[in-house]
């Protein structure tokens, strides 16, 4: 593992420190900074234009579809920047990260012509239908089908969990497109166009008040013959890719928002005097421990992308690193809000105690429920709940380094 950067990566890094400077809210990253509801509402707002015009979402992409062409290592240095201050840097999740690099591997050249320039631009929001009533972890059940009537797709069925579904103006859908295929080879990857008669999107919501996902109905839902992802009954494949895309992100940056937390943590249990309980030190220190081990395996992860094993090609240690990866951080997650918990003590459970404002790394920001004002530390304490369930269970990233990787017995079938 070289930990060093080249000085041409070093220079990059120099060009968007200034751009940030330059864009950025002044006195952004200073202690103290605050904005108002109005101001961060401008800020959301305005933010994917400029970093359209620097050019700086899917910068990674080829120029020829409008990204930069920036090495990986580049790649590196620019979410490095931006996470340091703490900069969005994306227009849609879903557009961005999963379903955008999905397109440039899979994608026909008019499939990239037609949709990477507008998720570049962030004109074209996404959501992801994967998950049914009844398939979830068993995702290859799925019972939405869509079968050809002349030049067009007719979609029916149910999808689930569809987080963004309100907002979305695509959905990249898994379809049953051969009932008489075996599960996993009749499936085929739509792109849905999501303002139709034919798709009904009701919202669902949660006791902290954010509705961030929904459940989506098809009922004679069309979308054009081209729009399959990877070819007819292939979307097994196209689907996985996608899924690695989800659990493999931001290998550099990710411990960042916790190594925050942990500062928050530290802080509190400073202030509060909990620092001396025996049992919150131990905890305190398990949480920083994992922690840099964390940011060890991305930049193992890191150093496997620049290696080259992380292609098209999806060898068993880039696969037991995704899966190991997504649940060693997740349930990290979880135990540290546990701590929070404690840490706070049964402040943590009262509304009106003051702590519903303030921040806190990944919390969903804006949209608690009025008259129900759970703390930033709160909400990000539920969603932590959340976080071993999607982009797959810490139970099925198991079962793969299970039987993908280790090549263990499959574990009997159910039913
Ligand atoms: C916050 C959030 C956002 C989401 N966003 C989206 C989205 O945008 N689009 C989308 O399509 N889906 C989304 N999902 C859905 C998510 O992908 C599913 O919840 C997940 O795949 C699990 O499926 P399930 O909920 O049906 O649970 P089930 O599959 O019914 O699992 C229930 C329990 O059984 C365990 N289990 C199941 N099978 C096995 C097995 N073979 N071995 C051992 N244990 C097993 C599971 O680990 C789990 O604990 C989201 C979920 C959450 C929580």
């Amino acid at each position: 593992m070289d930990l060093s950067y080249s000085p041409a990566d070093e220079a990059f890094r120099a060009e968007l420190r200034a751009w940030l400077e330059h864009h950025l809210p002044a006195g952004w990253g200073q202690p103290g900074f605050e904005m108002s509801a109005e101001e961060r509402k401008a800020f959301n707002e305005g933010w994917p234009a400029k970093l359209f015009a620097g050019g700086w979402i899917c910068a990674t992409w080829p120029t020829e579809y409008g990204g930069k062409g920036l090495t990986t290592m580049q790649g590196v240095v620019l979410a490095e920047e931006f996470a340091r201050l703490k900069a969005p840097l994306r227009a849609d999740f879903f557009g961005d990260t999963l379903v955008g690099p999905t397109i440039l591997q899979w994608g026909t050249e008019e499939q990239k012509k037609e949709f990477l320039p507008r998720i570049l631009n962030g004109t074209m929001r996404w959501c992801q239908g994967f998950s049914e009533p009844n398939s979830g972890s068993d995702l290859a059940s799925l019972k939405t089908t869509a079968v050809l009537d002349g030049d067009e797709w007719v979609i029916n069925g149910q999808k689930v969990w569809t987080t963004g579904g309100h907002h979305a103006d695509y959905c990249f859908l898994l379809t049953r497109t051969d009932p008489d295929a075996p599960k996993h080879k009749g499936i085929s990857y739509l792109l849905v166009p999501m303002h139709q008669p034919g798709v009904e999107v009701r919202g669902i919501t949660q006791p902290d008040g954010t509705a961030e996902f929904c459940e989506v109905f098809f009922t004679d839902a069309r979308a054009p013959k081209d729009n399959v992802v990877g070819g007819v009954n292939n979307g097994w494949k196209v689907a996985n890719s996608t899924l690695a895309f989800e659990r493999g992100q931001s290998a550099t940056t990710g411990h960042r928002r916790f190594e925050e937390e942990f500062r928050l943590l530290r802080e509190q249990a400073e202030a509060t005097g909990a620092i001396h309980d025996a049992g919150i030190r131990q905890r305190l220190m398990q949480y920083y421990t994992k922690v840099q081990i964390l940011k060890i395996n991305g930049l193992r992860n890191l150093t496997s992308a620049l290696n080259g094993s992380q292609g098209g090609r999806r060898d068993t240690g880039t696969i037991a690193l995704g899966a190991t990866n997504k649940m060693f951080w997740s349930e990290m997650h979880q135990r540290a809000m546990e701590l929070a918990l404690d840490i706070w003590g049964a402040e943590s459970m009262l509304i009106d105690a003051g702590l519903a404002s303030g921040s806190w790394p990944g919390a969903l920001r804006d949209k608690r429920r009025q008259g129900y004002p759970v703390s930033p530390m709160m909400s990000s304490f539920f969603f932590s709940r959340s976080e071993t369930i999607w982009g797959g269970t810490s139970q099925i990233q198991r079962n793969i380094v299970g039987e993908r990787v280790l090549g263990l017995p499959k574990e009997p079938q159910v039913g």
